[in-house]
């Protein structure tokens, strides 16, 4: 764990969230400020700063993310219309919490993939 990250804190239980999924490797809460109908963080529980990190030192853990994901995906009724699962990585990708997290994001149409296009 890394005290100063806020996704480890959340995973220790020292900050309040609204936890969605859990698995013995993941954790699954609502965003605090959500973009979407359906807003959710989907975490390793263990601390990695971004995905290409969990990609290249925990493959297991990066599938366990995936199949988390998914079950939240599935248990949040996105499946038949749809959901767009992203990772915003390093300052290009406007990164802001660094430790890793995928959004699963539906409950509505998205529009286009990115506003800049
Ligand atoms: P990023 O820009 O790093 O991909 O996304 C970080 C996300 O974390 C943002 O969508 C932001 O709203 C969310 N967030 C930031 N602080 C908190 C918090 O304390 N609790 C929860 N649940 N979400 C947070
Ligand atoms: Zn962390």
């Amino acid at each position: 764990m890394d005290n100063n990250c806020l996704f480890c804190r959340i995973v220790a239980g020292e900050i309040p969230a609204t936890v969605v999924h859990e698995t013995a490797t993941t954790l699954a809460f609502r965003d605090i400020d959500p973009k979407a109908a359906v807003h959710v963080l989907v975490i390793p529980k263990d601390h990695h700063p971004d995905v290409v990190a969990l990609a290249q030192n925990d493959p297991a853990g990066s599938a366990d993310l995936l199949a988390a994901a998914a079950a939240v995906a599935e248990a949040e009724g996105l499946l038949t219309d749809g959901f767009r699962l992203m990772f915003n990585t390093g300052a290009y990708g406007g990164q802001e919490v660094f430790h890793v997290h995928a959004h699963v994001l539906g409950g509505e149409p998205l529009g286009p993939m990115l506003a800049i296009r």
